[in-house]
Formats: structure tokens, C-alpha cells, sequence
């Protein structure tokens, strides 16, 4: 199963990857994940001495040199979306591969208790951020000969759940426009694809559940198997569906 994919050392040699909140928890995983299996990642997120500190680890194990983009997905504007499409086509000429990983937790609680800049937070950073970086990167992912549009959904984005108003909110939105653009590109060579972590050991996980054994979850390194499969060229073909990493 996919959950058990093995990536070839070298199954992203030549792959140019944007990873968004690549500086903590799973981007972070990813990005390290990535560039190990020979890709050239561009890391995206709102710290950069994070980012720095990613960017330096990938140097020194030897990986092709990577790109930082300081971004706060919560202010960011179609400007910076539509200018980050142009310095990829200049650095790169393609975008092989896209994750959208970054997402705000927001607060957890009644709905009747959500106040307005909580619920617009997370829509701007998890669904509007998503779409319109989506939009602004479509020319540089369709110079690619095989692009892979990769969306980060969760449980509570397929069914939801007491208290999770928002975030839930947002990972439903996500795994629908994850089906749009997958229904909207078929036959196109660009395939768009979900990823359900599930459980993981990482700061957003113990802020919602304060009280679990951080030891008893998987790491971040144990499910990147089925990240290396939707953006290795073994799954060229495979698109609209929603994966779990566990
Ligand atoms: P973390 O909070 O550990 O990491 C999220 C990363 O995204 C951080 O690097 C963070 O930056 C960045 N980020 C957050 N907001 C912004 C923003 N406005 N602009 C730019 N970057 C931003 O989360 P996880 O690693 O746990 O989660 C990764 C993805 O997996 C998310 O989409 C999450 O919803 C999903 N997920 C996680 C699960 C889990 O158990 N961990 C379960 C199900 C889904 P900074 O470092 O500066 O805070």
C-alpha cells in the first residue's frame, strides 16, 4: 500500500518542490524528506529563522541547494502569490510539485463562542490562501511535465466533530477543492491529490490535545511515505483522491 511506498533514493532528482509551512512539525518533515530524495525544495512560511534552520540541515546533508520564501499566508496578497509564479519561472522554469501543508488550528470550542477574527484567520491561511497561491502558481505547475498538487486535509475534514468549527470548516473546503481542480485538469497531465496525516507528533497536534502522550503518535518522518509517493512520478495518473498517511 501506499502507506508502505519505499521512494528510490533518487525518485525526485530533478524535481523542483514548493512545500508551504516548511519551517515545523510534517513541512518540516517533508521539506528534509524531500530534498534527500534529490529535489530542489522551495520553503515557504511565515519564520524565517525556521526556515534557516530547515535550509541549513538539507545544505549540510548534502542536498541541492534550496529556496526561502518569508510568507505569511495570513496577510499575503495575490501580488506576492502572482510574483512568486514569476521568480519560480525564472529560477526554475517549472514548479514539479506543490504541498500545501501550513494551517492554523485556531480555537477549539463551541460554535456559538467563535468570534469573527478567529473563523477569518483560519479561512484566509487554510482555504483562500490555498486557492489564490494555487491559481497564481497554475503556469509554472503546467511547465512541468508531470505536476503534483498536493493538499493537506484531516479527520475532521471528512466528518465533522464537536468544538472544531472552523479548522473543520476549512479541511472540508479543502478536500472540495481538492476534488474541483482534479475533476477541472483530468486528462491534463496534472493530477491533485489529498493527504490525511492523521495522529501526528507536532506542536498543532499537543495544542489541541494537551493532555496525550506526545510518544504514543507517529512522527512526522514515520508517514512521509505517502508524501514521496504523490510527488514521485510513481503516482503519475492517480488524482482526486484523499489519502491517509497511517
Ligand atoms: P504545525 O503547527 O506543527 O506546523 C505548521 C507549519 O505551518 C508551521 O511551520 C507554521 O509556521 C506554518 N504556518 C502556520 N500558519 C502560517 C501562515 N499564516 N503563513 C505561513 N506559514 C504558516 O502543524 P502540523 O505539522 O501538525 O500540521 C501540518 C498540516 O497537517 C496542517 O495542514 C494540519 O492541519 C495537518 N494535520 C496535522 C495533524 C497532526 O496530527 N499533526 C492531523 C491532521 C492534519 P510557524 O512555524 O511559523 O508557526
Amino acid at each position: 500500500s501506499v502507506k508502505d511506498y519505499q521512494a528510490a533514493d533518487n525518485a525526485l532528482s530533478d524535481k523542483v518542490i514548493l512545500v508551504t509551512g516548511a519551517g515545523d512539525g510534517i513541512g518540516r518533515e517533508a521539506a528534509l524528506s524531500f530534498a534527500r530524495h534529490g529535489a530542489t525544495v522551495i520553503l515557504l512560511g511565515r519564520t524565517v529563522k525556521k526556515l534557516e534552520s530547515v535550509y541549513d540541515q538539507i545544505v549540510a546533508a548534502g542536498g541541492a541547494e534550496p529556496a526561502i520564501v518569508p510568507l505569511d499566508l495570513k496577510g499575503a496578497t495575490m501580488e506576492h502569490y502572482q510574483g512568486l509564479n514569476a521568480t519560480i519561472m525564472d529560477q526554475f522554469g517549472r514548479l514539479d510539485g506543490l504541498l500545501h501543508n501550513a494551517s492554523l488550528l485556531g480555537i477549539l470550542s463551541p460554535f456559538t463562542h467563535i468570534e469573527k477574527d478567529d473563523w477569518d484567520d483560519v479561512m484566509q491561511v487554510n482555504v483562500h490562501a490555498e486557492f489564490y497561491l494555487t491559481q497564481a502558481l497554475m503556469p509554472a505547475l503546467m511547465a512541468a511535465p508531470k505536476p503534483s498538487l498536493v493538499f493537506t486535509s484531516s479527520g475532521v475534514g471528512r466528518k465533522g466533530r464537536a468544538y472544531w468549527g472552523p479548522y473543520a470548516v476549512s479541511k472540508f473546503a479543502t478536500e472540495g477543492l481538492m476534488q474541483v481542480i482534479a475533476d477541472e485538469y483530468e486528462n491534463t497531465g496534472l493530477r491533485c491529490n489529498a493527504i490525511n496525516p492523521g495522529a501526528t507528533r507536532t506542536k498543532m497536534r499537543s495544542k489541541a490535545y494537551p493532555a496525550e502522550d506526545p510518544m504514543s503518535l507517529k512522527t512526522p518522518a514515520e508517514i512521509m511515505p505517502t508524501y514521496l509517493y504523490l510527488m514521485s512520478d510513481d503516482s503519475f495518473g492517480t488524482t482526486g483522491q484523499s489519502f491517509d498517511a497511517q
